[in-house]
């Protein structure tokens, strides 16, 4: 099979209408309409096999993750997904992986209404870098920078879960978050001017909250347990749950700070959508967790960097 016939099979396999699109897949570079009055926000992530997921990794399911792990980046950011472009890099010219690729990530480029404009196809190691585009009013894009002392510290659903499917691959409710994560688009719209400071756990919550104090010249104080899913609790028990909640990469929770005076208004705009208050923003720098009684807890790991 051809580079072109496999191209082909992206194009018709990821097939989605807008009308800011006046050329998508097919010429020298995608022609699109920015929205007057917005701006634009635009993020990359790459998946590396091996590296990002377990080789055995059904193609679908690779293919939703590219993807969702790139809306996360918009979702932090509060801005609504409209192009995505993918270069794909590939060991073999596989229809058949192709196509199963496409499909998953055709299945959640349609959820959030995101059209696959252009890419690029190359042979080596299995590779996958999307990026992605989206909107933002004016000026309301939510930052990492604006968390202020006195702050509480929220995450949306719960954490930990795709940790504990990699280590139990065989717990499906686990393995699901690991393999199709949501990204929190939705919920990352409604935080445009309420929250401070905003950030997707991507690489764990202890480091990703890190950065966002980094960023914002602030520490975090985690005084309340993190939020697990009954699965994660069921299969692990309560300590090591938590230490996958604090240290696991992959969920895609959003996690940010916000005066706690809106926890009632979010919790209801959230609707099914759980959310929890895990701590404060404290002035000196540094996360830490303690317990009821305000001492220090040290938590078993922090968690995934690469380069480390
Ligand atoms: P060029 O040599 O001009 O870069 P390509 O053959 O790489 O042309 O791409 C042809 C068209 O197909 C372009 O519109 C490009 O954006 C699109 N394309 C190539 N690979 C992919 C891919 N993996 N996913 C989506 N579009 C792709
Ligand atoms: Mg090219």
């Amino acid at each position: 099979m051809a580079e072109f016939d496999l191209i082909e099979r992206i194009k018709r396999e990821t097939a989605a209408a807008r009308d800011d699109v006046r050329v998508g897949i097919g010429d020298d570079a995608a022609v699109l309409a920015p929205r007057a009055g917005q701006e634009l926000v635009v993020a990359t992530d790459t998946l590396v096999e091996g590296v990002h997921f377990p080789a055995a990794t059904a193609a679908y399911d690779v293919g939703w993750k590219s993807l969702a792990v790139n809306l996360s980046d918009l979702a932090a950011m509060g801005a609504e997904p409209a192009w995505a472009t993918l270069a794909l890099t590939l060991p073999h010219p596989d229809e058949a992986w192709v196509t199963q690729f496409a499909r998953g990530f055709a299945a959640i480029a349609r959820t959030h209404e995101v059209a696959l404009v252009g890419g690029d196809t190359t042979r080596g190691p299995l590779t996958l870098s999307v990026t992605v585009h989206g909107f933002v009013p004016r000026g309301d894009a939510l930052l990492r920078s604006g968390a202020r002392a006195g702050d509480a510290v929220f995450v949306t659903g719960t954490l930990g879960d795709a940790a504990g499917g990699l280590a139990r691959p065989d717990v499906a409710a686990l393995r699901e978050r690991l393999d199709r994560p949501t990204p929190r688009v939705a919920a990352g719209r409604l935080l445009r001017g309420v929250a401070t400071a905003a950030i997707d756990v991507s690489d764990g919550l202890l480091i990703d909250l890190g950065r966002l104090c980094d960023a914002s010249a602030v520490g975090a104080e985690l005084d309340a347990p993190p939020p697990l899913s009954a699965a994660l609790r069921e299969t692990f028990g309560e300590p090591e749950a938590r230490a996958h909640a604090w240290a696991g990469g992959d969920d895609y929770e959003l996690c940010f700070t916000a005066s706690p005076a809106q926890e009632t208004v979010l919790r209801a705009a959230f609707g099914r959508l759980a959310l929890t208050r895990i701590g404060r923003i404290v002035s000196s720098p540094g996360v830490r967790v303690v317990d009821a009684e305000g001492r220090d807890v040290t938590p078993p790991r922090r968690g995934y960097e690469h380069f480390r």
